[in-house]
């Protein structure tokens, strides 16, 4: 497995694989990997080709000082980890390595969408995240990039900076792989208390809730919301950010089910902010 540190040796690795016809995977990450990252490199890995898996905490997407220096951050495991899923190169760079001092990077636009949800509790976060995307893919130059379905705005916002600048990589979602008891697995758990651990679930507790009644015919959005807001209400430690509809090919918010549809939700347990979602099933026949 190959480790590079700067963009230049890293992009002639992707490039020497790319002149030996080979498809070529990245797995755009910010370390700490846990299972979620294992099933996206488990999937490039399986199409077969090159599979490239970047390392980078990406402080453009961090609106907090605080919250980027709690950030866990573990290079060693992570490129043990890396060897043993068969990863082909990992390119772990410094910050100078993505942004240049001098060079002016695209910066592709969000729209109105990144301000809404996880863009109005983290401003910047996600022109922070577009930036990265486009630069990882522009140093990588792969034929597919898997990401999350676990960060679904951030997933939206990826495949519409894809199409729009017609990026030549295919975006591939991966589902959202989550713990026995149906938390989403995620870097920032490890930072709950064994209390606020407990409760975690909370959130797809809800979102669960939300879904079977959708699938039992329930139509509005703001019913679905509040069944969300109930069972995060319910676990004591955690405060609701947001829970909303949002239509699955726009991410604008809904008021009525009535089109293929995402629960949403955003909550807080202290110093942690959790986020997860759910497609809505439509009604049962
Ligand atoms: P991160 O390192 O948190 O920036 O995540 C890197 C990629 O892994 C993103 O595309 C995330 O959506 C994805 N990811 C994180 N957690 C999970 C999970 N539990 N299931 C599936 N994908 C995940």
């Amino acid at each position: 497995m190959d480790v590079s540190r700067d963009a230049a040796g890293f992009s002639a690795i992707t490039d020497a694989a790319r002149r030996s016809g080979r498809a070529m995977g990245l797995v755009p990450t910010m370390g700490a990997l846990h299972q979620g990252h294992d099933a996206l490199i488990s999937r490039a890995r399986d199409r077969g080709g090159f599979v490239a898996v970047s390392i980078f905490v990406n402080p453009m997407q961090f609106s907090d000082a605080d919250d980027l220096a709690a950030y866990p951050r573990d290079e060693a495991a992570d490129l043990a980890r890396c060897e043993r899923l068969g990863v082909d190169a990992v390119w772990s760079p410094s910050v100078e390595q993505v942004y240049p001092p001098g060079v002016d990077l695209p910066a592709p636009d969000p729209g109105s969408i990144g301000s809404t949800f996880e863009g109005a509790s983290r401003p910047g976060h996600f022109p922070g995240v577009l930036m990265v995307v486009h630069r990882l893919l522009s140093v990588t130059g792969p034929t597919s990039a898997y990401l999350g379905q676990k960060d679904a705005q951030q997933l939206f916002l990826v495949r519409r900076m894809v199409a729009r600048e017609q990026l030549a990589a295919e975006i591939v979602a991966c589902p959202t792989v989550r713990e026995a008891d149906g938390l989403a697995v995620a870097s920032r758990n490890r930072n709950l208390t064994p209390a606020e651990r407990e409760q975690a679930p909370s959130l797809f507790l809800g979102l669960s809730e939300a879904a079977a009644a959708a699938r039992g015919g329930e139509p509005v959005a703001a019913v679905l919301i509040a069944t969300i807001a109930r069972e995060v209400g319910a676990a004591g430690l955690a405060r609701l950010d947001y829970a909303a509809i949002v239509d699955e090919a726009t991410f604008e918010p809904l008021t009525t089910v009535d089109r293929p549809a995402r629960a949403i939700v955003a909550a807080r347990f202290s110093e942690v902010r959790l986020i997860d979602n759910l497609l809505l099933p439509g009604p049962a026949a």
